[in-house]
């Protein structure tokens, strides 16, 4: 009789002690990150005005300033912050890794990437375009049948160009920089990225220009690892992106790096 009594009461307190509060999530990135006292950002190195390295090695653009934003709220000092370069390549491996707590690097929410990793917010919208020589006959994409087009791997124009244009010829690269080289080099007739992204190459270039024609969304977002694990800190930094869009400092730190 007093064993089924404990049984009973054991059973109880199971179930009340389950209801009562939700289960804390374990390894949750928000209090691992707060505990550590340090976030660490995959940002690029190779994508002016946004991730890339001043002439003394440091982290600079626009990435780089909503990183320290983020920072800045999370942990109460914009400095606490562990930069890792990524790519577009390889930017979702360094973040399920765990290199990486967080990845601010051009990157757009799209379905495909939505069933492997969680997205904050967006806080900028871009587009595909086209660069190419200043003298080029092209005009459109269809112009692009039978003739090259530069991309970088990993990117969403990756998986898009060859089913939008039959018979182009896709060359890939690792990096922008690469890429752009190889544009210049007369390698392709030309290279196909996100407007901004584009912007930031053809500035110092007047050899070359950006077509009017927009053919995508680009929403980008800080990407995050997928689970409950990110569900706070996501939760954390929508309130603070919200906020910093409304008060228009977003605009503010896109004119500084002349994002429009
Ligand atoms: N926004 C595009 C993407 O997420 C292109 C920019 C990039 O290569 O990072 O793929």
């Amino acid at each position: 009789m007093i064993k089924k009594l404990s049984c009973v009461l054991l059973f109880l307190a199971i179930v009340f002690c389950g209801c009562g509060k939700k289960q804390e999530v374990l390894n949750d990135s928000l209090t691992s990150i707060r505990q550590k006292d340090i976030v660490t950002v995959g940002v690029k190195v190779d994508t002016p005005p946004f991730g890339f390295l001043d002439k003394n090695g440091n982290n600079i653009g626009f990435d780089i300033d909503l990183a320290k934003f983020i920072a800045k709220k999370l942990l109460g000092d914009e400095s606490k912050i562990a930069f890792v370069p990524v790519n577009t390549t390889n930017r979702i491996m360094k973040l399920s890794s765990g290199e990486a707590d967080m990845v601010i690097a051009t990157m757009s929410i799209t379905p495909q990437r939505k069933m492997i990793l969680d997205f904050s917010i967006p806080y900028h919208t871009a587009g595909q375009a086209m660069l190419v020589r200043k003298d080029s006959k092209i005009t459109s994409l269809s112009d692009l049948k039978d003739k090259k087009a530069i991309i970088v791997y990993g990117s969403t124009v990756e998986r898009s160009l060859s089913s939008s244009v039959p018979n182009i010829q896709i060359i890939g690269y690792k990096t922008y920089p690469e890429a752009f080289a190889a544009l210049q080099a007369g390698k392709a007739d030309a290279m196909i990225s996100d407007d901004t992204i584009l912007m930031g190459f053809a500035y110092n270039n007047p050899a070359f220009k950006i077509l009017p024609k927009r053919y995508s969304k680009e929403p980008y977002a800080i990407a995050f690892r997928k689970g409950e694990e990110s569900d706070k800190l996501i939760e954390t930094i929508n309130i603070e992106l919200k906020e910093a869009l409304n008060k228009g400092e977003i605009r503010q730190l896109k004119e500084k790096w002349g994002i429009n």
